[in-house]
């Protein structure tokens, strides 16, 4: 029942036009993960890799997240859920306009209601700001619990920021252990990891 009415917006994605983006766009990126998982991961949107292969965090950044993912003990195909901001790639992985991300938001919010995750993490600027208000700075609210729609919501570094700067890995993880920590009390008070 979930996964067919995910697969109904799915469609809904395939055939969109509502913004700009579909005109130069190879795939969608619709999102991937568990459907019934209580961790949902945004990100920004498709960058070359993605839109080749219409798969959600593939390339350096996809390989970096699943690391981070591993060191908590979640892994993509249970734990977590995984969508961006915008399904279709921005040309030269610029960021996306207002209007696009405005655009496509309806679709990620679907898909957040549907998969009624207990935890959402945004990744980088651009799913804080498409999320929960354009003028947040990433450097000022990451590794605070935030409210949206009463789900709660931890801004963190995108991995890409971490291949970029590899000073902020550290930041990254203390948000990671929030979660853990999060997660702990909100869905399995006996999660393990090693390294926390
Ligand atoms: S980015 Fe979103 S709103 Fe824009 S065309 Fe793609 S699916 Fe539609």
């Amino acid at each position: 029942m979930l996964e067919s009415e995910l697969k109904i917006i799915e469609q809904e994605v395939r055939n969109c036009t509502k913004c700009p983006l579909h005109r130069s766009r190879t795939n969608i990126v619709f999102g991937d993960g568990n459907p019934n998982a209580k961790i949902f991961l945004i990100g920004e949107g498709p960058g070359f890799e993605e839109d080749k292969t219409g798969n959600v965090f593939v390339g350096k950044s996809g390989k970096l997240l699943d690391k981070i993912l591993e060191a908590c003990n979640f892994s993509r195909s249970k734990h977590v859920y995984i969508g961006n901001i915008v399904k279709c790639r921005p040309p030269e992985n610029r960021k996306p306009e207002t209007v696009e991300q405005a655009a496509c938001l309806p679709y990620l919010e679907k898909q957040i209601e549907l998969i009624n995750p207990k935890i959402i993490i945004t990744l980088g600027a651009t799913a804080l700001q498409g999320l929960l208000g354009e003028n947040l700075k990433i450097t000022r609210e990451r590794g605070n619990w935030k409210l949206w729609m009463n789900r709660l919501v931890m801004p963190t570094f995108h991995p890409s920021a971490l291949l970029r700067n590899p000073n902020l890995k550290k930041d990254t993880w203390e948000d990671f252990k929030k979660v853990i920590t999060k997660y702990r009390e909100l869905v399995n008070s006996e999660h393990f990891c090693k390294h926390f």
